[in-house]
């Protein structure tokens, strides 16, 4: 049994480059079962500027975990067993237009899933459930984020369509002309089906993407050293981020992202 003080109600999931909570204080680690099997990785509770959160690194702390092999449904079911209503989550992405520049951050409104082989649901049966993904993100948690990347002066693109793909290979040139032309902006591997299994569990999802380079289809090469460069002033920027963004969240949640479930049921 968990006790009161390692209850959290907003839990950060950090992607690439974000793997220690270095924003959180009185952190302590838990290890939480679920019927799943393990999560990513231990889970981290302590406080941001007074109010409690967990933390949990996607790869695992030290990214030795793919997209395709991440434990989804583990993850998402230990952050509930602690209690978490809201995720935010934090990941690296592709452009896939040439205004959303390397550094840019966006938070996308919709997604599309090209993923091929992962656990999509907690509902496999005989309890069937097929849930509501029209608009995929939180509406309260989007404009808290968008409107404190503004105040603080973090370019932040306010809608994006994400193309999730299964990776872990790169796009083929072709592929990514594909993404670009049904419409997607930005692309990445790890969106589905943390999304929506977050909304399966009731929770409000937020996905904070950050830029890191152009992907193939535009025809400039970009070196290492400059995906680094980006990446590290990307990752110190959504630690800021994060640090003015989770006090300004209010207890109550004005929304329909805790009731979706009640109208998927079979
Ligand atoms: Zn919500």
């Amino acid at each position: 049994m968990l006790k009161t003080e390692e209850k959290a109600r907003i839990a950060i999931i950090g992607g690439s480059g974000i793997y220690d909570p270095t924003f959180v204080e009185e952190p302590k680690e838990l290890k939480i079962y679920t019927p799943y099997g393990e999560p990513s990785d231990f889970i981290t509770v302590g406080t941001v500027k007074g109010v409690k959160v967990a933390f949990l690194p996607r790869h695992g702390k030290r990214h030795k975990i793919p997209p395709h092999r991440i434990n989804y449904r583990a993850n998402i079911w230990a952050l509930k067993e602690l209690g978490v209503e809201r995720v935010i989550s934090v990941s690296a992405v592709g452009s896939l237009r040439v205004d959303y520049e390397p550094g840019d951050f966006v938070c996308p409104d919709q997604f599309i899933d090209m993923t091929k082989s992962r656990e999509y649901t907690f509902f496999d049966g005989p309890t069937v459930a097929h849930v509501s993904m029209a608009d995929p993100f939180c509406p309260q948690l989007r404009s808290i984020c968008v409107e404190t990347a503004r105040d603080i002066g973090i370019k932040m693109h306010e809608k994006g369509t994400y193309v999730c793909i299964e990776g872990p290979r790169f796009s083929t040139r072709a592929e990514s002309k594909l993404w670009r032309s049904f419409g997607a902006d930005i692309i990445g591997m790890t969106l589905v089906p943390e999304v929506n299994l977050a909304r399966e569990a009731r929770m409000c999802y937020v996905t904070i993407a950050m830029v890191t380079d152009y992907d193939v289809w535009q025809e400039k090469p970009v070196t290492a050293h400059e995906v680094e460069k980006v990446m590290r002033e990307n990752i110190e920027k959504a630690k800021k981020l994060l640090y003015e963004l989770i006090p300004r969240i209010p207890e109550e949640r004005k929304c329909f992202c805790e009731k979706y479930l009640d109208e998927a049921i079979l």
